[in-house]
């Protein structure tokens, strides 16, 4: 029995390894380390899947919204609400800024639910932050009505989601501010560390551009303490290899997907059904499930890798004790971590293991029910 492994991150190296290898030598040929040409390629690329007019490369996803809730002027005092079942960056951001993260419960499909990000609102609210989970965009357009009818900013952390949209409208351009994630488990993904940080708002970039680097504005004018967050060359390079194969990747997902929502479509699996004003890029394809664990170990025992994303909520780890929320706090949520499984998804997998892992699974549930 072949192995389904979760992810295959060198299965495409020889498809790319001429690319890569021709990238390494312009870099080092030039010696043009950080913030190389092929940065500012890289920005332009990004922006046009983006639907934004400016991107600003970075060292993570995470800087991306640390230095862009800085570059919004979000800081001590103010409050960003959030959902609790992202990953811990989206909360890590919001307090390594100054502010307080509020959590707002999610929705059956894992995204936060508006009417509950309406009713976390307070007068020091500054900014509501949608993650767009599992690659799945969250309903921006109520989401937007409320920030504007409080008069808040709306920051989408897209690290999931890059090449998702919401009707019509491209992860990146739907809030003021867009996050995303170039990490290796990401679908444009670096060889290594990376992000970018997206929006139509010159100074806001420009501030971002600055905080990347030390706060400089010249060579020896440092403007406001800043950080050294800059995309290596390198990573640029790898980036703009990815970006060319990258819409025949999210239509593999997007197709293996549908073929588990088939597949599946009788066993005791909740699986979010796709709504005709989203389009999916599946970063994770996630189903929700009683005997979770069981059906895990099931799994691992036949071969085939699946991972929980996430299975501590973030307002009960260790490291929000200070936020004061207890467990029973956000119901969707907690009962989300206990039923939550992420199938394989990736571009790599073959027909043939997608149905073996659907049979895996049918036959799990099957035979607990005779
Ligand atoms: C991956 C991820 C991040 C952080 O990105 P890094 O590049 O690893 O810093 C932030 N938020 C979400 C939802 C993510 O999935």
């Amino acid at each position: 029995m072949a192995e389904i492994p979760y992810v295959r991150l060198n299965a495409d190296y020889g498809e790319i390894r001429a690319d890569v290898i021709a990238a390494v030598d312009r870099v080092f040929g030039k010696g043009d380390f950080i913030l190389g040409e092929a940065v500012e390629r890289f920005e332009q690329a990004a922006a046009r899947p983006c639907g934004v007019a400016h991107v600003v490369a970075l060292n993570s996803g995470t800087d991306a919204l640390i230095l862009g809730m800085k570059a919004l002027g979000i800081g001590p005092g103010d409050e960003v609400i959030t959902q609790p079942n992202s990953f811990v960056a989206s909360a890590a951001a919001i307090v390594h800024i100054g502010a307080t993260p509020v959590f707002a419960d999610v929705l059956p499909d894992q995204n936060i639910d508006p009417d509950q990000v309406a009713a976390a609102v307070t007068p020091r609210t500054k900014a509501i932050m949608a993650v767009h989970l599992t690659g799945r965009c969250a309903q921006m357009d109520r989401l937007r009505a409320i920030a504007d009818r409080h008069r808040v900013l709306l920051i989408e952390d897209a690290a999931q989601a890059f090449g998702s949209k919401y009707r019509g409208v491209d992860a990146g351009a739907l809030g003021d501010l867009g996050c995303f994630s170039a990490h290796p488990l990401k679908n444009l993904n670096a060889a290594g560390d990376g992000g970018f940080a997206t929006t139509n708002d010159a100074a806001v970039a420009e501030r971002i551009r600055r905080l990347r680097n030390h706060g400089l504005v010249d060579r020896n004018t440092v403007s406001e303490w800043g950080y050294a967050s800059r995309l290596d060359t390198l990573q640029a390079e790898v980036l703009l290899i990815r970006l060319q194969g990258l819409s025949s990747v999210i239509e593999r997902r997007r197709a293996n997907a549908a073929r588990y929502q088939g597949l599946l479509a009788s066993a005791p699996v909740f699986c979010p059904p796709d709504r005709p004003e989203e389009f999916n890029t599946f970063h994770t394809f996630v189903i929700q499930v009683d005997r979770r664990d069981e059906l895990r170990t099931h799994l691992l025992e036949n071969k085939i890798g699946a991972a929980i994303h996430y299975p501590v909520p973030l307002h009960l780890q260790p490291a929000a004790a200070h936020l004061g929320y207890k467990a029973g706090a956000f119901p969707v949520t907690e009962r989300q971590a206990q039923r939550i499984l992420s199938l394989p998804i990736h571009q790599h997998l073959a027909e043939a293991d997608i149905v073996r892992v659907a049979e895996c699974i049918s036959a799990f549930y099957g035979a607990a029910r005779s």
